[in-house]
């Protein structure tokens, strides 16, 4: 599945004014087994066109592997769909102090731009199940309140936000009830190494609904906001 031409020609319009550059397809089946929200794309992926190919994707690939699952049979895409840098200074072997552009998180409005993008993916792409990969992709899918490090590894059904419409700045929640699996972004384990282990717990849980849904949906649903409910039945 790729996004229509004239949906990805609205994307790099309403990107334009940001410090951003090259433009990256979502890539993979249009009936995946998962679908799989990131980001943004980095250096290597705009030189090369192909979502998660640089140092993180090469963790991705194992944490799929471990999960069961090969690139071949998962979508593929993130919250913005174009390289957001930012300069700095790098000084060279020979100790010239050269200007270059790094990778950085998008920001909220950066990921209104391209909000059409990734809600014409959700519509479309038919996955049993949306991985979110890190904070920047679970905010945006499921609203700013979530956060990886509480929910990660629990399968939630819910709404998801989509933008309201193309002159709005809002977001509004689907009709549609999806199912979401968040995990740590790959990129994550490059700062703190012990969040591997927590992945690899994630990716367990991940293989076995791919295995056998119905057990693990029963063994790894969200249940704390039904919790919160009975609790504050109690009280
Ligand atoms: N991080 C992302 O979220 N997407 C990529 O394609 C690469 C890194």
């Amino acid at each position: 599945m790729q996004i229509p031409e004239w949906l990805a020609e609205i994307g790099k319009q309403r990107i334009s004014p940001y410090p951003v550059e090259g433009f990256v397809y979502g890539m993979g089946p249009e009936r995946p087994k998962l679908m799989l929200v990131g980001e943004a794309p980095g250096e290597t992926e705009i030189h090369n066109g192909i979502p998660f190919s640089g140092r993180a994707g090469t963790e991705l690939m194992k944490f799929l592997e471990r999960a069961g699952v090969s690139r071949e049979e998962v979508y593929i895409t993130s919250a913005v769909r174009s390289r957001p840098y930012k300069w700095g200074e790098k000084r060279t072997r020979s100790g010239e102090m050269i200007r270059r552009k790094y990778n950085r998180a998008p920001s909220s409005a950066e990921m209104l731009a391209h909000a059409p993008l990734l809600d014409y993916e959700i519509e479309h792409v038919k996955a049993p199940v949306i991985v979110a990969l890190g904070n920047i992709g679970l905010k945006r899918l499921c609203g700013p309140e979530m956060r990886v490090t509480e929910v990660h590894g629990r399968f939630i059904k819910q709404p998801v936000r989509r933008l309201k419409d193309m002159e709005s700045s809002e977001y509004t929640w689907t009709e549609k009830e999806y199912l979401i699996f968040p995990t740590f972004h790959p990129a994550s384990i490059f700062y703190n190494r012990q969040l591997l282990e927590l992945i690899h717990e994630d990716m367990d849980k991940l293989g076995s609904y791919l295995r056998s849904p119905d057990s693990a949906l029963t063994l790894y649903t969200n249940t704390t906001m039904n919790d919160e409910a009975d609790q504050n039945e109690h009280h």
